[in-house]
């Protein structure tokens, strides 16, 4: 048994915790980065980036199919999966290998290896004892699935999913969230007849209710079948396939049926709560600086309640380092963290929905202005429908904007920062835009709320 010695100790080298630790090692703290598998964890090896690559090619599929339309002939063979995959892994392969150089270059520990809390500041790693004078947890999430079901066969989650070495006839997916409905546009896009099951009354049910209506009728036009509002009762399976029943008594008959409600955190077995850290439904509860009950040990990424993006992680991985080195850093507030979905179409947001903005300062203050990309050239250009929707307070800042349209995930830098700056429209409406690019639309939207539009009425 040997016992090493460091400023922070990292328990889980994915988003949150390896940004913790390159944060804490350029703040000239000693750094031991414990992984039990690879360095980047779900997001580099089995979420952000192989589910994108993946979606990157669905495009280039759709686009091959549609070039006709912009007057180049070209004709679609159809999808190598082997190829689909291999161009994947090499997006993959190459992240994780400039990740390993620059946690090696920064000149911290990692130590590969499966750890159990086993103080507030020291972690066991097969025989040996990491003691940190900080502890930070970040052990991440798994996908969850529903009481009673089981995951094994055909009945798959987004890991298997990402294993898949050919494209399936046809797909039943449960759930109708951001990587239910990011699956559902690639495979569509390879060929696959995709039916949603979704128990809320909408697709991309956190979104804005109209973004979700438009995002409802992108779905039908392309074909993908979707159940809205009511419930998974139950699924069977053999050679063939497998049978799902909806409790409204409906069946839906697929090759596969990819369970995507959620992911859950990973933390049990780890001896959070034999250290007496506080836990609630499997997630480490923590004050608005990240710190659990005990002092010193801090916790980061998806095993926080909240939303679970990769950005998040990295935002609360830094901010904990720069806690512990005494800067005292600004809280990561969940509300105005951007989200995007990114399917064809993508759906970008921050901030607060209208109905939420109405909730907190009344009806009567505040307003809200929807452009359409209809009246925008590039997405005219580019093919593509949606809008840009602004909620703002009156006489005050913008509180909320979300957008829905090919490439809008783009447009989420210009609008982070709006709501994040607490810019007014009347602010905004005075840059320049430029044209012709699906960023005018927010320039648009707000020079449209500043009581002055120019395209729009
Ligand atoms: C299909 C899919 C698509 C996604 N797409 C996006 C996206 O486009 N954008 C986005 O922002 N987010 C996306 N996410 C979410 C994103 O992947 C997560 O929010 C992010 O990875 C969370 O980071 P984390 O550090 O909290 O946890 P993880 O990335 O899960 O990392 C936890 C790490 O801890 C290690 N570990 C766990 N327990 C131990 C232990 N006991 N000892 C040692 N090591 C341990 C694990 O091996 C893992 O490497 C997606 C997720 C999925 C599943």
């Amino acid at each position: 048994m040997s016992e090493q010695n460091f400023d922070v100790v990292v328990l889980g080298g994915g988003s949150g915790g390896y940004a913790a630790a390159l944060r804490a090692s350029l703040l000239g703290l000693s750094v031991g980065l414990i992984e039990k598998d690879k360095l980047g964890g779900t997001c580099l090896h089995r979420g952000c980036i192989p589910t994108k690559a993946l979606l990157h090619s669905a495009e280039v599929a759709d686009v091959s199919r549609e070039s006709s339309k912009y007057g180049v002939t070209t004709s679609f063979h159809g999808i190598d999966m082997n190829a689909v995959n291999a161009y994947r892994d090499g997006i993959v392969t190459s992240k994780f290998k400039g990740l390993e150089g620059l946690v090696k270059a920064r000149g911290i520990t990692v130590i590969r290896g499966e750890g159990r809390l086993v103080t507030p500041t020291s972690v066991a790693v097969g025989d040996d004892v990491i003691v940190g004078k900080n502890v930070i947890l970040a052990t991440g999430s798994y996908s969850r699935s529903l009481p009673g079901l089981e995951i094994s066969g055909r009945v798959i989650t987004s890991e298997q999913a990402l294993t898949l070495d050919y494209v399936p006839n046809r797909v039943a997916i449960l759930g109708g969230g951001v990587i239910g409905v990011e699956f559902a546009s690639v495979w569509k896009s390879f060929g696959t007849d995709v039916t949603i099951i979704e128990a809320l009354p909408h697709l991309v049910p956190n979104e804005e209710e109209s973004i979700s209506k438009q995002f409802e009728r992108a779905f039908r036009k392309r074909g993908i079948n979707f159940s809205l509002g009511v419930r998974f009762a139950g699924v069977t399976q053999d050679d063939n396939g497998v049978v799902v029943t909806l409790e409204d008594g409906k069946t839906i008959e697929a090759d596969l049926l990819l369970v995507a409600v959620g992911r859950g955190p990973a933390t049990a077995g780890l001896g959070f709560e034999e250290v007496g850290v506080t836990i609630d439904r499997g997630f480490v509860i923590t004050n608005e600086r990240l710190e659990t009950n005990i002092p010193g040990l801090y916790a980061v990424g998806d095993i926080v309640p909240g939303l679970q993006l990769a950005h998040r992680g990295f935002q609360h991985g830094i901010f904990v380092a720069e806690e512990i080195a005494g800067l005292a850093p600004m809280v990561v507030s969940d509300i105005n963290i951007p989200k995007v979905t990114y399917s064809d179409p993508e759906v970008a947001s921050v901030g607060l929905t209208e109905a939420k903005a109405i909730e907190k300062y009344g009806a009567d203050k505040v307003s809200s202005y929807d452009y359409n990309l209809a009246g925008n050239g590039k997405s005219h250009i580019i093919g593509t429908a949606g809008s840009v929707k602004v909620v703002r307070v009156a006489d005050g800042p913008v509180v909320g904007l979300h957008m829905i349209g090919a490439r809008v995930g783009e447009l989420i830098g210009e609008a982070q920062l709006i709501v994040n700056w607490e810019a007014y429209p009347e602010d905004v409406a005075g840059l320049v835009h430029a044209h012709p690019t699906q960023d005018e639309a927010l320039g648009e939207a707000m020079m449209a709320l500043a009581g002055k539009p120019l395209h729009a009425m």
